[in-house]
Parts: structure tokens; sequence; C-alpha cells
């Protein structure tokens, strides 16, 4: 099967969209991610898969924390940043909190440490134990990707 049909079909899957956060050298760091997943009560777990070609693969490895920020539909503009998409680099204000940056008007920010990984072909699935949950009172409608492209709802 040829990639293109494979992410055909998965892009036929609805997500939100993420961006994944670190500290690397007492700088953020952030990648944008849909692969996200909630993963169990006890203990509160989630999972990240990440691309062993992107920069916060080895990044995470080595912090052995993050954050999942998920985007409202209001910050497009931050996906296309934080997946390498916009030619200008941007000047991000960034909340530190526990170590974590977090940006301050995700719909909800996750923070985690690797509790554990398992490579899985050209990703490392990543599984976040949460630590704490940051989430906004109003914080308005998510934004969503859907074959390959940004949408929101009633869109
Ligand atoms: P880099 O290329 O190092 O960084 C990505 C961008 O973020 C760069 O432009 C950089 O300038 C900017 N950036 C990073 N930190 C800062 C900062 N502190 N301030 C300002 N700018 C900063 N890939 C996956 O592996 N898993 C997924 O689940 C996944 N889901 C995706 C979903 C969507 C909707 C999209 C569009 C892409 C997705 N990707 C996913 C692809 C991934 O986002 C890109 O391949 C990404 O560029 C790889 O990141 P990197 O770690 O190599 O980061
Ligand atoms: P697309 O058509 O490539 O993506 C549709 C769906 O395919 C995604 O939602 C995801 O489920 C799957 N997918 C895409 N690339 C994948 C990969 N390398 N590994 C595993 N699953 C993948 O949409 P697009 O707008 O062309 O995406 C923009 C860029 O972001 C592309 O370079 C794409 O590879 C990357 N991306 C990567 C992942 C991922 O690594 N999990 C997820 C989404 C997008």
């Amino acid at each position: 099967m040829d990639d293109r049909t494979f992410r055909n079909a998965m892009g036929k899957f609805a997500t939100g969209v993420t961006v994944v956060t670190t500290a690397f050298q007492g700088e953020a760091k952030g990648m944008t991610a849909n692969a996200f997943m909630s993963v169990s009560l006890d203990p509160k777990l989630v999972v990240v898969s990440i691309g062993h070609k992107a920069r916060m693969h080895d990044i995470v490895k080595q912090t052995g924390k993050f954050a999942v920020n998920m985007l409202t539909r209001d910050q497009e503009d931050l996906s296309r940043l934080f997946a390498g998409q916009l030619k200008e680099e941007r000047d991000v204000a960034f909340e530190w909190v526990d170590g974590h940056p977090i940006l301050p008007d995700a719909m909800a920010n996750i923070l985690c440490n690797v509790h554990s990984s398992y490579v899985a072909g050209d990703h490392t699935l990543y599984f976040g134990e949460v630590t704490d949950i940051l989430m906004k009172e109003e914080p308005g409608d998510p934004l969503l990707f859907f074959e390959g492209k940004y949408r929101s709802i009633g869109q």
C-alpha cells in the first residue's frame, strides 16, 4: 500500500490539534501533534506519538517530561508554526508552570512526566503520567484537523 492511501484514510479520522512542549536547555520547544490519546485513569496516563525524524523525539527522551497543549480554533497559526510550516520565526509567549513551558491560551494544558515509551515503526509512543492539568473556564471552540485541513465545529 502506498503512503498516500494510508494518510488519506487516517485523515478521515477527525482529531483535535495539540502542541507538545518541553523545556530543553532552559528554552521552550514545541511540536504540533494530533496523534494524542487519553490512556488510563489509574494511573492517569496519556500518550503522544512522535516521529523519529522530529527533533522533539530525542528532546523528550532527554527531558523526561512534556506538556500537551490543546489548541483552540483561534490558534491555527500556532499549529502551523510548531509544524514548521511558517516561513518566519515568531516569539511565542509561553507561561512556565513546574518547569513546563505551556501555551496559556490553549483549551487545556496537560502536564506530564514520561511514564514509559514504546518504539512503534518510525514513531515512538511516549506515555505521560499526568502531574497537573490547567483548564480555561471559557476556552471557546477547539481547532480540528480532518482530511489534512484545519476545521472548526459546525464548519
Ligand atoms: P522543529 O522543526 O525543530 O520545530 C518545529 C517548528 O516549531 C519550527 O518552525 C520552530 O521554529 C518552531 N518552534 C519550536 N520551538 C519554538 C519556540 N520556543 N518558539 C517559537 N517557535 C518554536 N508529527 C509527529 O511526530 N506526531 C504527530 O502526532 C504529528 N501531528 C501533526 C499534526 C498536524 C496537524 C501537523 C500539521 C503536523 C503534525 N506532525 C506530527 C508533524 C510535526 O509537527 C512536524 O514534523 C514538526 O515540524 C516536527 O517538529 P520538530 O521536533 O522536528 O521541530
Ligand atoms: P496528511 O494527509 O499527511 O495527514 C492525514 C493523517 O495521516 C494525519 O492526521 C495522520 O493521522 C496521518 N499521518 C500523516 N503523516 C503521518 C506520519 N508521518 N506518520 C503517521 N501518520 C501520519 O496531512 P498533511 O496536512 O499533509 O500533514 C502535514 C504534515 O504533518 C505532513 O508532513 C505529515 O506527515 C505530518 N503529520 C504527521 C503526523 C504524525 O507523524 N503522526 C500526523 C499528522 C501530520
